[in-house]
């Protein structure tokens, strides 16, 4: 199944979202299509055509209908081609290959160290790719594109990181020319935003949604209408940095520069340092998880105090954003129950009423899988939508 490309010009009712309508569920048949798009029953059926011919439409049976022929089923073929997803992390990375709905084929991971720098790094990477192509019989001409989530800012356009912190020798690497063999489209973008694209799934979903990661630091994940909101630059959702006001009047500098920031107050990070100087037996934040779900008073309330503070937080980009839900993730969302406590606590005291009032806020259920699906999903959503539709064909 190698994969070629041609190009269709795009209109509201482009090949690309009529594609997206059958992919994502909402559209079953050319009528549906039609409905949808406002496009004419001619322009619809010549794109289908077009979709059907590049091999990534196909006709099923028939369906019901209310009178008159009952219209054909279209089926998106997710076997039309391959994606390769990596999950890029500070201690470990994991590559999987996917069909293009981000059902993971086969996946390998494996322990780096992120500081190693780009050379070294994205050679393991290529090496396990070459791995679970094989794993799945797959070969690199199969691969459609390439979707890569890195722990830290990213240029989207150009898949450059930007002054990552936690990546010390990646600041403008290109990291798309590390799978020129590949000879598709390569998408990067910080481990967040991808996180939040698993989170809604590959059945995907028109909500606003706010995925927030509360690791070492605190990052948000923005999704508008099912779709990432990057932002001018690509930093949105950076709320880490954001002013607040710690509950003992204390100020702490963050490693931007500035006070008090959220993750210096509330981060996994600032929740380690509270613990060891709280006189608690700890050596990693992790630890400190370990000891909150274990029911330690001293932990669980440095937990509940974290959350409390994101709370606050969360508060106003609830006021601001009015979301349907809020999902939290990353190392500390592993505690579960106090920082929730904390963080509902705030969110429901300081949310005006008709935003908080059908906010849900829980933790995600497969943080482990969200990255390497995200990554997936993200290479899929921008190859199969971008301005114009990249067709494929046998
Ligand atoms: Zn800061």
């Amino acid at each position: 199944m190698a994969c070629h490309y041609d190009r269709v010009a795009h209109t509201s009712a482009s090949a690309g979202a009529l594609l997206r309508h059958v992919r994502t569920g909402r559209a079953r048949s050319r009528a549906d299509l039609v409905a949808l798009t406002g496009a004419s029953r001619n322009t619809v059926s010549a794109k289908v055509d077009q979709l059907i011919a590049a091999n990534l439409l196909e006709e099923g049976g028939r369906g019901w209908s209310t009178g008159g022929r009952p219209p054909t089923i279209l089926r998106f073929n997710s076997g039309a081609g391959c994606i390769l997803a990596v999950d890029l992390g500070v201690t470990s990375v994991d590559v999987a290959v996917t069909d293009l709905s981000a059902h993971i084929l086969a996946t390998v991971g494996h322990p780096i160290d992120i500081a190693d720098g780009p050379g070294p790094v994205l050679a393991e990477v290529d090496r396990l790719a070459q791995k679970v192509l094989a794993e799945a019989g797959l070969t690199p001409a199969d691969v459609c594109a390439v979707g890569v989530g890195v722990p830290g800012p990213v240029e989207f356009s150009t898949g450059r990181p930007s002054h990552p912190p936690i990546m010390p020798g990646w600041h403008d690497f290109p990291i798309p020319s590390a799978f020129a063999r590949y000879e598709c489209p390569v998408y990067v973008d910080n481990d967040v935003n991808v996180m939040a694209l698993g989170e809604i799934g590959v059945e995907g979903s028109v909500q606003d949604l706010l995925v927030v990661k509360v690791g070492t630091g605190i990052g948000c994940g923005v999704i508008v209408e099912g779709r990432v909101y990057r932002g001018a630059q690509g930093s949105a959702g950076d709320i880490g940095h954001i002013y607040v006001h710690p509950a003992d009047g204390r100020t702490v500098v963050c490693r931007c520069g500035n006070e008090n920031c959220l993750e210096a107050i509330a981060g996994g990070g600032a929740l380690l340092r509270d613990a060891v100087a709280a006189g608690l037996a700890v050596e990693s934040t992790r630890d400190v998880v370990e000891l909150a779900l274990r029911g330690d008073g001293s932990a669980l309330e440095l937990v509940r105090d974290a959350g409390r503070t994101i709370g606050t937080v969360l508060a106003a980009l609830v006021n601001f954003f009015n979301p349907h839900r809020i999902v939290m993730t990353g190392g500390v969302a592993q505690a579960g129950a106090p920082l929730l406590a904390g963080i509902r606590e705030a969110v429901y005291g300081r949310s005006m009423p008709l935003a908080a009032r059908a906010l849900e806020i829980t933790v995600s259920d497969a943080p482990d899988r969200s990255g390497r699906v995200g990554a997936a999903l993200m290479a899929i959503e921008e190859f199969l939508d971008e301005d114009s539709v990249q067709s494929l064909a046998r």
